[in-house]
């Protein structure tokens, strides 16, 4: 089912799981779920919500369920908390008249990454002669000056900030997160840091019924997403260090491959590229009956792979006559990838984070 079709019957659905687990209560050692379903008699919207995004889809709840299909209660939760998550992205995003980028989700997200690496190519062509598009030199802000690179991608990351922020805000009132004590929030941190809830009850996390290698549970997972997410900070720190040098020392770029950027830069983009394949991979290989189908996942991960990549690329290339195009390329990615944050799969650290410090406060 894909996203455009959820409903309030999918509310339904998950109420009605939640109910037989919370009879059941086999899985109460399994994660966090099911503890903090243990705390409640009915599943309102905001409850829904709420367990939803504390799941970290590992799929073990549904290996060790004796109700799974064929059984006639059809206990499904991963699949139905997958759905659940999905729609509430939505549902909590700002502007709300933008939420119905999350339906059309990979037809969104492509059109307006090749929109923005075509804005770019043909912004340098207008600018630049050819022979200063194809020069062999490394000095982008011959193409771009800094000062313009600075506001644009500035202004699009502080968008992407403010409605992420304001989709989080939305989400905390609609489970009722109530008051944050320093507490819950390293508790929270911790969990996430290191996904604790990804284990599966210690299990692993159940990748599909093939084993990647060596009959383990396929719990490659937490490594993937551990690389994508570091990889992506490493990134992060990467930018930051170079602002601080050209604003702070007056080093401008390019700078060399021992320099501290470009150290963070490759490190980060390496991991991203490796993590982001990887999590495709796993996700390809899932079980078909764990999924979700909401077909938020790959093009999230693919906008994150492709900006890595054509990152690296351009490290490699940039003192040939490819630097002018490959720059263009990876600044469009770079725009898309900022704008589209708040309205694809990257809001669900935030909305995964904001349930575990409602769960850390549950649990003091
Ligand atoms: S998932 Fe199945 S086994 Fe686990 S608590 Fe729910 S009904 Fe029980
Ligand atoms: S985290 Fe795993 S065990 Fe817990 S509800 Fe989600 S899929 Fe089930």
């Amino acid at each position: 089912m894909r996203l455009a079709e959820l409903g309030q019957a999918d509310r339904d659905e998950p109420a009605r799981i939640l109910a037989v687990c919370n009879s059941c209560r086999y899985c109460e050692g399994v994660c966090a779920v099911f503890p903090a379903m243990e705390l409640r008699r009915e599943f309102g919207r905001g409850d829904l919500d709420y367990l939803a995004n504390l799941c970290h889809d590992c799929g073990a709840c549904y290996q060790d369920c004796q109700y799974a299909p064929p059984h006639e209660f059809a206990v499904n939760v991963p699949a139905n908390f997958a759905r659940l998550r999905a729609q509430s992205y939505a549902e909590y995003a700002w502007p709300g008249a933008l939420a119905g980028l999350f339906r059309r989700n990979s037809a969104a997200i492509a059109a307006i990454a090749v929109l923005a690496m075509a804005g770019f190519l043909l912004g340098f062509a207008a600018a630049h002669d050819s022979e200063a598009l194809f020069a062999r030199d490394d000095h982008f802000y011959r193409l771009m000056p800094h000062a313009a690179m600075a506001w644009l991608f500035g202004l699009a990351f502080a968008y992407a900030l403010l409605a992420m922020a304001m989709s989080l805000r939305n989400f905390w009132r609609g489970i009722d997160g109530g008051a944050v004590r320093p507490i819950m929030l390293s508790h929270a941190v911790r969990d996430a840091a290191s996904l604790h809830y990804l284990d599966g009850g210690g299990g692993g996390c159940v990748n599909s019924d093939r084993p990647m290698r060596g009959g383990d549970s396929g719990d490659h997972r937490r490594l993937f997403h551990h690389l994508t997410f570091y990889g992506f900070l490493l990134c992060f720190a990467s930018t930051s260090v170079a602002t601080l040098y050209h604003y702070m020392l007056g080093w401008e770029a390019p700078y060399r491959w021992f320099d501290l950027p470009v150290l963070l830069g490759t490190a980060g983009g390496l991991g991203l590229v490796v993590g982001t394949a990887g999590l495709a991979m796993a996700k390809r290989w899932r079980d078909p009956v764990l999924r979700g189908g909401t077909g938020l996942g790959i093009p999230f991960l693919a906008m994150l792979g492709l900006t890595a990549a054509s990152g690296l690329l351009l490290l490699a290339l940039r003192g040939t006559s490819a630097m002018g195009l490959l720059l263009a390329l990876h600044l469009g990615l770079v725009f898309a990838l900022f704008i589209t944050l708040p309205y694809g799969k990257f809001v669900h650290g935030f909305f995964r984070l904001a349930s575990l410090v409602k769960y850390a406060g549950e649990r003091h």
